[in-house]
């Protein structure tokens, strides 16, 4: 086994390891550092994938307090509100990072004052962009500045496990798999940060870039540590639906279609969402996807089962101006939207639930950090739309500067656990050895994806989420009797596929076990069964960790350090 040594290792390459890395540097520009990732820096994840923009209080009209109180208020009063506080207060820093101390170019106002635009769910236009695909200019400028400051890269190396020292009590490093070569490689470091970006791309309709499989939530689940909300799965109303077997079905397009007044119509052609909420399009995306889902299942819906949205009625030079890129995306799948119709479906979007972890991005793992979407307790039961890059870029910077001065006052390099890494090293060649003679691979992909949706979805019940148990024991126990030639493991796919889906299904047995924890509906999180959001004043947010084996669920009471339920910080 290849065997490096590195003072701070960062498992990703998004807004939130990109960073990590610059701010490393820029603390502690003695401290060896890289970033390692599953797919190519600057080309993998999902922060390069944004569409609308960011978050951020900079109009004279808006303030800190607003943004904080619609992202508490948006996320059903779960949010950890320390973490929320900082990320809207330090997304103001780092808008101006990214423009000028990186060289992104956002869109300005006649007057030079940087456009913001309408989001759904909140109460200010605040959303900075790049026209309507703002990840490419963010991610472009951040992989630049890393590759100019000599920070070293691993690419398509896939972080499999995390190992700690021999006591148990602090990381020694990562396993991985060099995925060019096959061949397994341990990574020595005293600094770690988890930013794979989580990704819930085990529902049959979901939007994150295929080299998401919830990698980083499985890894920490296997190393013992606690996930908080993880059954706040965030489904965006806007997926398109371009037919089956085509990558493209699921993947959305943007908020800002709605926020500038786009209808949604059912398959008779008539808007609905004044059934389900006094804001109708623009009300948050939990509402407006289980409004759709509700059209959906009583059957008013287009040739392919979904609704529609339409811009027709609005200026169609705006529309072409204002979102060349939706207008192009959807034409590639046949849709005219400036003046027809495009026939959308909810889809998986984003997780809120992730890592605990703590405002300076330390985990209970001394030694692991973790950053962006791969963590819990920012967003509550609901991420607005613009948060999610907002966090990732404003964590990312914090773990960054924490590492940074982590590895020069308390670094050390510990022996790992030989012990584990044989075990995590059997445990990825399992498929290798299996005989037995499973459904195959497309096959559970493809009940894990139908499972995910009907039973632990948009609309979820004490039911539904019993079936979800065995069904998901099921396919786990199919997993391990599948086998992979091993032939070849250099760019060995089907194996990849295989170990995707070990942790797809790991962390969907986390959703679907928090989900029954929750026993009230908050955001994301509808249960038929208990349809009333409950006692706010006395919310709990859901807990889970693997320990001895088996998953132990918990709750523990919301701490309300800034505003209580009935109170707010707008003056
Ligand atoms: C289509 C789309 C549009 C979006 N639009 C917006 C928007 O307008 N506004 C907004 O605020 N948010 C938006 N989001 C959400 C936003 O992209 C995310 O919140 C954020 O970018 C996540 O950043 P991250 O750094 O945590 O993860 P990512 O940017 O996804 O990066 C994860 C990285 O981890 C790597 N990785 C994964 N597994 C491993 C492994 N095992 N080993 C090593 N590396 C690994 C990946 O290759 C990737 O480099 C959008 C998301 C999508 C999918």
């Amino acid at each position: 086994m290849r065997r490096i040594k590195t003072d701070i290792l960062i498992l990703g390459s998004g807004g939130a390891g990109l960073f990590a890395a610059l701010h490393a540097h820029q603390k502690n520009p003695k401290a060896e550092i890289t970033v390692a990732v599953k797919g190519l820096l600057g080309k993998s994840g999902c922060t390069r994938m944004v569409q609308g923009g960011y978050n951020v209080a900079l109009a004279k009209e808006d303030s800190v307090e607003r943004h904080f109180m619609d992202t508490i208020e948006g996320g059903k009063w779960l949010p950890d509100q320390d973490l929320a506080w900082q990320l809207v207060e330090v997304a103001i820093e780092r808008i101006h990072e990214l423009e000028n101390e990186l060289g992104c170019f956002f869109d300005r106002n006649p007057d030079g004052t940087v456009h913001q635009k309408a989001f759904a769910g909140q109460t200010f236009d605040r959303t900075v962009h790049k026209g309507d695909l703002t990840g490419i200019e963010i991610i472009n400028r951040l992989a630049e500045q890393t590759w100019a400051r000599g920070i070293k890269r691993l690419e398509e190396h896939r972080a499999i496990e995390i190992v700690k020292n021999r006591k148990g009590d602090a990381i020694a490093g990562v396993l991985m798999i060099d995925i060019r070569t096959g061949e397994l490689v341990f990574v020595q470091a005293q600094a770690v940060l988890l930013a794979t970006g989580g990704g819930p791309t085990m529902y049959k309709y979901h939007t994150p870039s295929g080299d998401k499989s919830c990698d980083g939530m499985a890894m920490a689940l296997r190393a013992g540590l606690p996930l908080r909300d993880m059954e706040m799965v965030q489904f965006h109303p806007t997926g398109l639906v371009a037919g089956a077997g085509t990558r493209i079905t699921g993947t959305i397009i943007e908020e800002g279609l709605r926020g500038v007044g786009g209808y949604l119509l059912n398959g008779e052609g008539n808007r609905f969402m004044h059934e389900y909420d006094a804001r109708n399009e623009r009300a948050t995306r939990d509402i407006v996807s289980r409004g759709m889902y509700d059209q959906m299942l009583k059957g008013n819906v287009g040739p392919n089962g979904g609704v529609y949205i339409t811009m027709r009625h609005l200026d169609p030079a705006m529309v072409k101006k204002e979102f060349p890129g939706m207008v192009e995306r959807c034409a590639d799948c046949g849709f005219d939207l400036v003046s027809g119709l495009v026939e959308v479906v909810p889809t998986a979007h984003y997780m809120m639930g992730g890592v605990v972890f703590r405002t300076d991005c330390s985990t209970d793992l001394s030694g692991l950090f973790a950053a962006g979407e791969d963590t819990g307790g920012v967003h509550g039961a609901n991420r607005l739309g613009g948060n999610g890059v907002a966090n990732s870029t404003v964590y990312g910077g914090i773990a960054g500067d924490t590492m940074g001065e982590w590895v020069a006052n308390n670094g050390v390099f510990y022996e790992p656990d030989e012990a584990a890494i044989a075990e995590g090293a059997t445990r990825v060649t399992l498929p290798f050895s299996a005989t037995g003679k499973g459904p195959g691979l497309s096959a559970i992909r493809n009940r894990l994806h139908d499972l995910m949706w009907d039973d632990v979805g948009i609309f979820r019940d004490a039911a539904s989420l019993s079936r979800a148990s065995s069904a998901l024991e099921e396919l786990d126990s199919q997993l391990d009797s599948t086998g992979v030639a091993d032939g070849q493991r250099a760019f060995n796919l089907t194996w990849h596929d295989w170990l995707n889906l070990k942790n797809l299904v790991l962390v969907s047995q986390a959703i679907r076990g928090s989900a029954e924890q929750r026993e009230d509906s908050r955001g994301a999180h509808y249960r038929n069964d208990h349809p009333d959001v409950r006692d706010l004043e006395n919310s709990r947010f859901t807990t889970v960790r693997i320990d001895g084996g088996r998953f132990d669920y918990g709750t523990r009471p919301v701490v309300f350090s800034r505003v209580k339920p009935g109170q707010t910080l707008i003056r």
